[in-house]
């Protein structure tokens, strides 16, 4: 049971090769993790899962959909944080999560706020006036949210301190043990390791290994 699903994806920006011919399959209630140092095509896989960026030749499927014709219908099924979320300045923290758990169908602002206690995030403070840090707790609390059956997070541990990030790793847990599929994007090793059931490493926009944590540690 396939959750995500490409074939031979490939994306150019002009004539760079972000992502070469990348077959990726995604089983649903797994926690997959996408390995690879900065700059290797992390961010543009993700965002062509989304239907952000367009495809250059192969193609996807994600939730049953094909982001490239029905981005709508595959965004309604993920939750997504962006490797740079970027959020509105002028808001509270409250006011914030309260925002986003009404734009989202399967919103839930209860889900959020106990994500922001967890996180011990202060919400009564502009986000002008958060750090890098808190501001990424927030972007947390927001894509923590709503209960769809995929989540994709990019690089969710950036800009935290070791504590927290046990945190981050520890509430991606509970999301597999509620029956949702996670995949999540990270340059560190260690991350992946104690959360993941299966990772691929990309390297310079190719796909180079699909191994379970087994076959890993089997190799070293
Ligand atoms: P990662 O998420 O693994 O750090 P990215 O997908 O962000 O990698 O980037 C992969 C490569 O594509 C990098 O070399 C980056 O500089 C390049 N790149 C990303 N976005 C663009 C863009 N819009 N235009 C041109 N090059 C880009
Ligand atoms: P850094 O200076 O990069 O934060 P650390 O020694 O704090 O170095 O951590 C090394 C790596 O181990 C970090 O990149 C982090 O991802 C991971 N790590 C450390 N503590 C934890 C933890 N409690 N839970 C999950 N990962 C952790």
């Amino acid at each position: 049971d396939l959750i995500v699903r490409t074939r031979d994806l490939t994306k150019r920006y002009g004539n760079f090769l972000a992502l070469d011919r990348c077959n990726l399959e995604v089983r649903a209630g797994e926690i997959f993790g996408l390995l690879g140092p900065n700059g290797a095509g992390k961010s543009t896989l993700i965002r062509l899962l989304l239907g952000y960026l367009h495809v250059t030749s192969g193609s996807c499927e994600v939730v049953g959909k094909n982001p490239e014709i029905d981005s709508v219908a595959v965004r309604r099924g993920v939750a997504y944080l962006p490797g740079d979320a970027r959020l509105p300045r002028h808001m509270r923290g409250d006011g914030l999560l309260k925002f986003f758990a009404q734009m989202h169908p399967l919103g839930d602002l209860k889900r959020s706020l106990e994500v922001a206690e967890r996180l011990e995030l202060d919400l009564s403070r502009r986000v002008a006036f958060m750090s890098t840090g808190m501001r990424q707790k927030l972007a947390l609390a927001v894509v923590f949210g709503p209960r769809t059956p995929l989540l994709i997070l990019d690089e969710p541990t950036a800009n935290l301190d070791p504590t927290v990030r046990g945190e981050v790793l520890n509430l991606v847990l509970t999301q597999r043990d509620e029956g949702r599929t996670v995949m999540f994007s990270s340059h560190v090793l260690s991350e992946i390791e104690q959360t993941c059931d299966r990772v691929a490493f990309l390297r310079r926009g190719e796909l180079v290994r699909r191994l379970t944590m087994q076959e890993l540690f089997q190799r070293h």
